[in-house]
């Protein structure tokens, strides 16, 4: 035995098993206890899938279990991740061992084995009588019998089979590899529906009151070669149905592309560096100084849409990749953004590797598996995608930095651009954040002087930004508020035109309260203080916390009473009052209940973009980083929700994501033109997006913030407790607010506890605690301690505690 192969190894879990436990590894392992393999080792009664994370001489107890098997030839995680995800661990208060099952694909452990091979020098050994030791011949004879085993197999067998095996393939006699099962694969294919053939749909034989019948054939000729049945729907399933059974429509099965993104490899660059405005050359040079200086830099890039932020990343990227370095990319979803990821590839071709969501089991650990092998020079993705095992990370992008999506809303809680920061930092490389909306955490360090700010105050070729308008709701009757007269006058226009539009709603379904006329009470959902949406399409009415859903009441279920009323709209009726209101206009909707994959997302972006869209409906899905040059209207039908959030940041969120929405308007030649329906047209949130005007944003909110010791100027944990009994969850939040004190966190630092604005969800009572400190590292720690000692008393029983730092959404 060797002095430098460790004796203990410390294993990280992917479960509720807090903190790595030690176990010995058997001596004849010893060389392959790399730490960012997995391994098989007894937890309990059984034995469980662990990560190693570390290598020690001496056990920190005295009885340690032995490890029973390492899972990979190779580590899976080089000592680089493995420190990240260290730090993600620590900082958001959750285990190493979820953190690393997040890094790496999703169901690698199925996917994955180790087989052991005889090569054709240990085959010549075997035959030629060359040396062998006890038990090798033996072992090799097994193996060349069945051409190839997996170790798993054979360490049952033999106890020793994993020394055997790398003893064999340290002098070449025998090969040991990582396999991967091959994923079974079946084309997928989608319900498609067109006319029969001969359908004329102005003709056609319909009831005379058909109206969505008649509007589904005119969007199905309109289509051409015709449209999946989801969509061609159109909210009304009904009324399709009627069509198919009149035989009016048919449908069939057609293939879909599994991956437009796949196999770039073939792809030839087309698309030339442009000639950097002077702003643009400036990131540039600051970024491609620190690169060259290994030197970890935050630089802020801060400029509208279209002010040319992508062509700072792109140039910037070429840099790195001169230099033999690589770069990742974060966007905030890939469906929504296939703008951006298009010009990633036209610029470097297959040196791109796109992951993303769309991707099933195996192809996701396809391209992750290329990536590690050093196969791919530029990764992007979504908000896991900081995680991809890049070996020569050189530069890191950040795009529309401030998006809430890249806060994952499940433990483990990170943050996707704060763990891309802190990769540069442990890399010693640059981070580009891009925004034309900055968050004020990112902002407020630029001023603080932690980052750099690089501003692009221009459009390119000095385009105009749309003029925004705000409609006064107060000022127009009721039944006009969804579409208000001077909105149905732009989109009127804008049809006449031959232009496009979009009206966003940030509310899904058809109505969102049905209401008794008689007592007052709303149909509510049965496990989650809210009211249940109604859903046209099946008529049913749903809850958008849980999913639970039933048929309508007949009657009240308070008073009995038989006079019900829908109320408040969603996007399905919106969908449905354009439709009357334009009866020509080709309407489509893109939400979570129209477009819930992403390869609905892709197609109805397709349709805008080709042209066969008129009036696009939707939450903010349509709001991202598509660029539709014929889009030169923008409706917003109601910001008052946004701006009336209960959680601190809704000014910010809501300034955001207006001026995101009202930013698709005009990206071409023509000028945009964007209406925002409100009934507090004095707003300073919506003054600001009026204005375009983030400096106003930033006055205003940075003194709001300062005054109440928020972030970004204080650091904060929301702690949620919830338990199925309202008293324990009560009882467990006012503990934990006395330990919190006891631990020192200051009584201004305390929000709470206070009932989370929607209270009850899936049957649990919740309430929550917001604590803030001046920095992360105390903050935390005080947290972690008041955690313990939670735990470990009588009143958690029964209740659970969540932790989540630096919350993104507060309700
Ligand atoms: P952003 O990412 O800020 O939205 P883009 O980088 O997409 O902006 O730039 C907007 C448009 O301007 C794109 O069509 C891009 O090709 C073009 N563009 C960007 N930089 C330049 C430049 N230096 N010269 C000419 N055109 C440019
Ligand atoms: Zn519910």
């Amino acid at each position: 035995m060797t002095t430098t192969t460790p004796a203990y190894v410390d294993v990280a879990f992917p479960t509720s098993v807090e903190t790595p436990l030690t176990y010995r590894v058997p001596e004849e392992w010893r060389e392959f206890a790399t730490p960012g393999k997995r391994v098989l080792v007894p937890l309990g009664r059984r034995p469980v899938t662990g990560y190693l994370v570390g290598t020690r001489e001496h056990p920190p107890v005295s009885s340690t279990k032995d490890l029973q098997e390492i899972l990979d030839a190779e580590p899976l995680l080089d000592a680089h991740l493995l420190e990240l995800t260290r730090w993600v661990a620590d900082y958001y208060l959750c285990p190493w061992g979820e953190v690393i099952r997040t890094a790496l694909p999703p169901g690698i452990d199925s996917l994955t084995r180790q087989v052991v091979r005889v090569t054709s020098a240990g085959a010549a050994a075997m035959d030629g009588g060359g040396f062998l030791r006890t038990g090798e011949r033996e072992f090799l004879a097994f193996l060349r019998a069945r051409g190839e085993a997996p170790l798993a197999a054979l360490s049952r067998r033999w106890r020793r089979a994993r020394a055997l095996a790398h003893g064999l393939a340290r002098r070449g006699l025998a090969e040991v590899g990582d396999e991967v099962r091959p994923p079974r694969i079946r084309p997928m294919t989608v319900p498609h529906c067109a006319l029969s053939p001969g359908v004329d749909p102005e003709t056609a034989p319909l009831p005379r009151r058909a109206t969505r019948q008649r509007a589904i054939l005119r969007a199905l000729a309109a289509a051409g070669t015709g449209l999946p049945r989801s969509e061609a729907a159109a909210g009304s399933p009904a009324a399709l149905a009627a069509l198919i059974l009149q035989g009016l429509v048919q449908v069939r099965e057609v293939e879909v592309t599994r991956d437009p993104f796949a196999h770039p490899e073939g792809l030839v660059p087309s698309d030339l560096p442009l000639h950097l405005t002077a702003a643009q050359a400036e990131g540039v040079a600051l970024v491609q100084t620190a690169l060259a200086e290994r030197r970890f830099l935050p630089v802020l890039l801060y400029g509208v849409t279209g002010s040319g932020k992508t062509e700072v990343y792109l140039q910037a990227i070429q840099n790195a990749l001169d230099q033999a370095r690589q770069a990742l990319v974060l966007v905030p979803e890939i469906a929504l953004t296939p703008l951006t990821v298009r010009r990633f590839l036209a610029r470097f071709g297959g040196r791109v590797a796109v992951l993303h969501s769309g991707l099933r089991g195996g192809e996701r650990y396809d391209a992750w598996r290329r990536v590690r092998r050093g196969e791919a020079d530029i990764v992007v993705g979504a908000r896991s995608a900081v995680f991809a095992p890049l070996p020569r990370l050189g530069i890191v992008v950040v795009d529309e930095e401030h998006d809430p999506s890249y806060k994952q809303e499940e433990v483990p809680r990170y943050h996707g651009r704060d763990v891309a920061i802190m990769r540069a930092k442990l890399l010693g490389a640059p981070v580009i954040l891009g925004s034309a909306t900055p968050s004020l955490e990112s902002f407020e360090r630029t001023q603080a002087g932690r980052y750099r700010l690089v501003r692009l105050a221009q459009r390119i070729e000095a385009r105009p930004l749309p003029r925004v308008e705000v409609v006064d709701l107060r000022r127009i009757g009721g039944r006009d508020r969804l579409l208000s007269p001077p909105l149905v006058e732009a989109l009127t226009g804008c049809l006449a035109r031959g232009e496009q539009a979009l009206l966003f709603l940030n509310r899904r379904g058809f109505s969102t309260l049905l209401l008794c006329e008689e007592c007052g009470a709303a149909a509510g959902c049965p496990h989650c203080s809210i009211s249940l949406t109604y859903h046209a399409g099946q008529g049913r009415l749903r809850c958008h916390t849980c999913d639970f859903e039933r048929r309508p009441p007949e009657r009240c279920q308070a008073c009995q009473g038989s006079r019900l009323r829908y109320l408040g709209f969603g996007t399905q009726q919106l969908e449905v009052a354009v439709r009357e209101r334009f009866p020509r206009a080709r309407v489509a909707r893109m939400d979570r209940d129209a477009a819930g994959t992403w390869r609905e997302v892709t197609r109805v972006l397709e349709a805008l973009e080709g042209g066969a869209i008129d009036i696009l409906v939707g939450t903010q899905m349509i709001g991202k980083g598509h660029d539709v040059p014929n889009v030169t209207l923008v409706g917003v039908i109601s910001a008052d929700m946004a701006l009336h959030l209960p959680d601190f940041r809704a000014g910010e969120h809501a300034f955001a994501l207006l001026t995101q929405v009202v930013g698709r308007a005009g990206r071409g030649d023509r000028p945009g033109r964007a209406l925002i329906q409100t009934f507090n047209p004095d707003h300073y949130i919506l003054r600001a997006v009026q204005a375009q005007d983030y400096a106003a944003l930033w006055e205003a909110e940075g003194e709001l913030r300062r005054d109440q010791g928020l972030p970004p100027f204080t650091r904060a944990v929301l702690a949620v407790l919830s338990s199925p009994e309202a008293a324990a969850a009560e009882r467990a939040a006012a503990e934990l607010a006395r330990l919190l004190r006891a631990h020192g966190v200051r009584p201004d630092a305390l929000s709470g506890p206070a009932p989370v604005p929607v209270y009850r969800v899936r049957g649990r009572y919740r309430w929550q605690l917001l604590v803030r400190g001046p920095d992360a590292g105390g903050l935390h720690a005080r947290v972690r301690e008041a955690e313990r000692a939670f735990r470990a008393s009588p009143m958690a029983r029964g209740v659970r505690l969540d932790l989540d730092v630096d919350p993104v959404r507060l309700c």
